[in-house]
């Protein structure tokens, strides 16, 4: 894995929370990005070589709607950059993490993603994420 890409995090109100990040980071938010397979809004702030992607669910059975309904608002996953996602997706799965997906999806800012179950990485939502090239 190359880096943390992003930090996701889970938030009820997508505006109201980009006040308060743009406030909290000092800059505002460089995109927002509607992901209509995934129910969610997401919101990208910029940090260095990393980001901040703030989710808002978009209808009431989206996983982030789930996730607030459990657990509040909060950190909802970590993402890896990667170089080459089919190969992570192998090794990791070889090496006995669950995989959410089994094939690579599309997900927000230009990336192709997959998903490593919680329950095996110690409760954090792993992504894993890989620029694709256009
Ligand atoms: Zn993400």
């Amino acid at each position: 894995m190359l880096k943390v890409e992003h930090i996701g995090i889970a938030v009820k109100d997508l505006s109201k929370s980009n006040n308060l990040f743009s406030k909290l980071l000092g800059k505002e938010h460089y995109k927002m990005e509607e992901v209509v397979s995934e129910g969610v809004n997401t919101s990208f702030f910029q940090i260095g070589e990393s980001k901040i992607e703030l989710l808002e669910a978009t209808k009431e059975d989206s996983p982030i709607a789930k996730f607030i309904n459990k657990k509040g608002e909060g950190i909802h996953h970590i993402a890896y950059d990667v170089a080459d996602i089919h190969l992570e997706m192998k090794r990791l799965q070889n090496e006995g993490f669950v995989l959410l997906n089994e094939a690579p999806k599309k997900g927000a800012d230009n990336k192709l993603v997959c998903f490593l179950h919680p329950k095996s990485t110690n409760g954090i939502l792993v992504e894993l994420c890989q620029e694709i090239e256009n």
